[in-house]
């Protein structure tokens, strides 16, 4: 038997599905919304409705985007021979704080791990493929995260990459490793940046 009413239970159950979020948060997350104004908790529900509905993968890229091809495949200022392979766009919003990098990106949306049957053909390592015209593209630089995964994923694209004659570097290890991009401050990833080196 539950000690909650159905919805509050209910509510308490969709917010234990969140990541991070425990039994306790839940709860805590629950009871806050049943005591909102009610214009209060719609706004919320609507925030959560309209980014659902808004908000895409980008179809060059793979960036989250509200108007595709996205705001960085679309513009002018960025510099087209240099694409930067991440594993999230989490990664995209890391990268661009370090006003580091001015070329284009692309989201793997993930790494290839055989221990969760994670293959090259799981994630989008294909779409890159596709992306390199001749002549257009010189270098990629592969920022995926410094741990067994990341670099395994690495190593496969650089090989896939090397008799096409494109540049490919690695970020450097100033995360530690283990870490995740996406935690790494902007300092300490514009500096592994800076210090790629080809692979
Ligand atoms: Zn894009």
């Amino acid at each position: 038997m539950s000690y909650f009413v159905t919805p509050i239970a209910k509510l308490i159950e969709e917010f234990e599905k969140l990541p991070g979020i425990g039994p306790k948060s839940a709860q805590r997350l629950a009871f806050y919304v049943v005591n909102l104004p009610p214009e209060k908790a719609l706004k919320l529900a609507n925030a959560i409705k309209e980014a659902k509905e808004k908000v895409k993968y980008c179809s060059v890229c793979g960036n989250l985007t509200d108007k595709d091809p996205c705001m960085v495949c679309n513009s002018e200022n960025r510099d087209r021979s240099v694409i930067c392979v991440v594993e999230n766009p989490r990664d995209i919003v890391a990268m661009e704080k370090t006003r580091e990098f001015k070329g284009l990106y692309h989201v793997l949306h993930g790494a290839i791990s055989p221990m969760e049957g994670i293959g090259p053909e799981d994630i989008k390592i294909k779409e890159l493929l596709s992306r390199l015209q001749p002549g257009e593209v010189k270098e990629i630089i592969i920022a995926t995260n410094p741990n067994i995964e990341g670099e395994a994923t690495a190593m496969y694209i650089a090989k896939l990459l090397k008799p096409l004659g494109i540049k490919t570097t690695r970020i450097a290890h100033g995360i530690p490793v283990g870490g995740d991009l996406e935690y790494a401050d902007e300092v300490t990833l514009a500096k592994a940046l800076q210090g790629r080196r080809e692979i």
